[in-house]
């Protein structure tokens, strides 16, 4: 068994029975116990997996083991969203995507760390401890699926899920070298995802290929009716079409915000523009004009949206009381004091104000127009062109500690990520290459809602054409 193995390869080595499920599964345990204190990516890892089945071949992930961001529901596991409020507490069922893992052959080995209540972008703000990026461990994974991203590129799992609001799972997939879907908004279920920002949340695939994050999307997708905002779209094979050959699109480049791209990404960035032309597509500048408001509105209306949701963890139904309160009300304040750590103290204060009535006006109806707006510009844009595309961070991973202390640097890493969260179109990431100290460096495929075929053909397209996809960091072999 080798690291770093696809799920396309590992399926097929398990089909010529080269190795059982049981073997693989001891197989990534075993790297996760020698790799996983450098990084603290895993919260759990699972003692009592079932034991694999030797599973018909028709399912998607027959024996492939893989980890779930911490604030996806698993029966009767920890679900804590990285967070002191919820420690120890355990989810009564599953999500609809665990249990469509599940049904696929999938095998959930264990749970990965995360920014507390995915509230950040660098994996810092988790209340147990910090991970490590495998490529430098010196630097940040990305956030908020921080523990899921480190897991896949350092082997320690073939795929995994995060979850993203506004860029969790393609910056961490950017910093780390690896693929990332933010999938149309209802794609996926949110059933049994703990809500941060419900307009724009979904679960969504880590893996180190376009193909097996198309794979990890196929066993995922289809109408849930336990999520009233899942969209009643079937179940679909989403590598069906993935030939290599890029289709006949005309991609349009995202003009707005390159100026403030670091030199190395955005070199990257042109020279993976080059490629796609070369390969065949029709490029074309694109402005988006709006766009630059992306990051306002997305944090009023999720600071908003997360007031609202988080209130239910005061000390009744959930997680952790406070044991000393004189009444009902001191124990709610002194629960969620002692519970929730600053950064989502910050993000609650925050939408109780843009929420009260004096402000709503200004602020939460403000934004609610702002996003009319720009997906009105972004529909206008996919008139002219089948796909967008733009760096998906400015930057190669920062420095862990760099942005701790300086909320707004932070939120700025989220400037291309936001935009199609907010209008609720699907973007995959991919690496295109690589800095001087050998850091990974990642771009982006906006489309339209319900394009994610269109979005994989020509992203595998271009990855069969490339060799980013094939290198892995250096201190997991
Ligand atoms: N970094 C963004 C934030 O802090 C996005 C988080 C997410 O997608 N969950 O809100």
């Amino acid at each position: 068994m080798k690291p770093f193995s696809t799920i396309k390869q590992l399926l097929e080595k398990l089909k010529q029975r080269e190795f059982t499920g049981q073997e693989l599964l001891d197989f990534y345990r075993k790297r996760i116990d020698k790799y996983n204190p450098k990084l603290n990516a895993f919260l759990e890892v699972f003692e009592n997996t079932p034991t694999p089945q030797e599973l018909s071949n028709k399912t998607i992930l027959a024996n492939i083991p893989g980890a779930l961001k911490n604030n996806l529901s698993i029966k009767d596991k920890k679900i804590t969203c990285a967070s002191n409020i919820l420690k120890n507490y355990k989810s009564t069922y599953d999500a609809t995507v665990t249990q469509r893992l599940r049904e696929t052959g999938g095998v959930i080995i264990g749970t990965t760390n995360m920014d507390e209540f995915a509230m950040g972008a660098s994996g810092e703000f988790s209340a147990f401890g910090e991970t490590k990026n495998p490529w430098d461990l010196t630097r940040t994974p990305g956030g908020s699926s921080a523990g899921s991203a480190a897991a896949v590129a350092a082997g320690l799992v073939p795929w995994a899920l995060g979850t993203e609001t506004g860029g969790s799972v393609r910056q961490p997939a950017s910093f780390c070298g690896l693929v990332g879907l933010y999938p149309t908004y209802g794609r996926f279920s949110r059933f049994g995802l703990i809500a941060f920002a419900s307009s724009t949340d979904q679960p969504g695939p880590l893996t180190k290929t376009v193909y097996d994050n198309a794979l990890v999307t196929s066993a995922l997708s289809g109408h849930d009716p336990k999520d009233s905002t899942s969209l009643a779209e079937p179940k679909k094979d989403f590598t069906k079409n993935l030939t290599g050959k890029l289709p006949k699109v005309t991609i349009g480049v995202i003009q707005d915000g390159l100026d403030s791209v670091d030199d190395e990404v955005r070199h990257s960035f042109e020279v993976a523009i080059k490629r796609l032309e070369q390969l065949g597509a029709n490029i074309k500048p694109v402005t988006i004009p709006d766009l630059k408001y992306g990051i306002s509105i997305y944090f009023v209306l999720c600071y908003a949206e997360a007031a609202s949701n988080l209130s239910r963890f005061d000390g009744t139904l959930y997680g952790n009381r406070t044991k000393e309160a004189a009444n009902l009300a001191d124990m709610y304040i002194k629960t969620r004091h002692d519970g929730f750590g600053d950064e989502v103290k910050r993000r609650i204060m925050m939408g109780n104000y843009v929420l009260s009535s004096s402000h709503k006006k200004d602020f939460y109806e403000r934004a609610t127009h702002v996003r009319a707006t720009l997906r009105a510009e972004f529909d206008e844009a996919f008139k002219q062109v089948d796909l967008l595309i733009s760096p998906t961070t400015a930057t190669t991973a920062f420095k862990l500690g760099e942005l701790k202390s300086d909320p707004i640097s932070m939120y700025l890493n989220d400037y291309f990520t936001i935009p199609n969260c907010i209008t609720g179109m699907p973007a995959l990431s991919l690496p295109c290459g690589y800095s001087q100290n050998n850091l990974p460096i990642g771009f982006q495929f906006i489309g339209p809602r319900l394009s994610e075929e269109l979005i994989y053909q020509v992203a595998y397209a271009y990855e069969q054409n490339t060799d980013h996809h094939l290198k892995n960091p250096v201190g997991f072999e």
